[in-house]
């Protein structure tokens, strides 16, 4: 229990202040519900692989690695981070030295939220952001704080955040379409749909992210919606998270369409 408060991992001396003796700690050992990870360092046996290694390697996760630990978008789940009080051989770690505030095998949201901002590419940043936002995991006065932190151009993409996104890949679209000035509207109602990006007055822009759209109904759902945008007159554009990198020709479709609607 003392455990799960901790995070899924802690220190003996930790334990101890939460009133748990190195006798409960064998007992859960012995009914392998914990395992005892390194040297004064104990885990439930149901942290995940990354976890145990960052506590094997002295580290604490962060950035995307500790953002995919808690459900939160991250660009490259090989992506390995780890904030450390001294250097790990072989690893990427922190670099700020300033004292960091932990649980279990990562360091806390707001410490991770920073070295994400220092270390990921604005547009996932931004969906970072976003999917905080939209789940309100942080309250004002920790936005205000990590305000406080950071330099002024992570500063400006702090103020971008939305809740209106619902996916990272709406998010990463999104700061794209303002990286190319193309002014958009999200989630905007059409008949009885909501189109994710509005374009002008003609062109929708779905993004499919798997997480949504790869089961059957999903699949038979968006074509039947795809069928009658077209009917009503729209241009329709389907994005998914590898058409990312052929983000030019995307660009240059949504163009020419936006080009072409404006004539008619
Ligand atoms: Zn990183």
């Amino acid at each position: 229990m003392a455990l799960r408060r901790r995070g899924g991992a802690a220190k003996t001396n930790q334990l101890r202040a939460l009133g748990v003796g190195r006798g409960a700690v064998l007992s859960a050992m012995r009914a392998e519900t914990v395992i005892r990870v390194r040297k004064g360092w104990f885990a439930l046996t149901t942290v995940s692989p990354l976890e145990r290694r960052a506590l094997i390697d002295h580290g604490f996760l962060t950035c995307s690695t500790a953002a995919m630990i808690r459900g939160l978008p991250a660009k490259d789940p090989r992506h390995y981070h780890l904030r450390a009080n001294r250097p790990v051989a072989g690893e990427r770690s922190g670099r700020r030295r300033q004292k960091f505030a932990t649980t279990g095998a990562s360091v806390s949201l707001l410490d991770m939220v920073e070295d994400y901002l220092h270390c990921q590419p604005a547009e996932w940043s931004l969906a970072l952001l976003d999917a905080i936002e939209r789940q309100r995991v942080i309250g004002d006065a920790d936005f205000c704080e990590l305000e406080e932190r950071l330099p002024r151009h992570l500063r400006a993409l702090l103020a971008l955040r939305s809740s209106i996104p619902e996916s990272p890949l709406e998010s990463v679209i999104r700061y794209r379409l303002m990286q190319a000035k193309i002014r958009h509207v999200m989630q905007h109602p059409i008949g009885p749909y909501r189109v994710d990006f509005l374009i002008g007055h003609g062109v929708v822009l779905e993004a499919l992210g798997a997480e949504h759209h790869a089961n059957r109904d999903a699949w038979e759902r968006d074509r039947a919606r795809t069928i009658w945008l077209k009917n009503a007159g729209y241009e329709v554009v389907e994005m998914t998270y590898n058409q990312l990198d052929d983000w030019q020709q995307v660009l240059s479709v949504l163009k020419k369409l936006r080009t072409y609607q404006l004539r008619r």
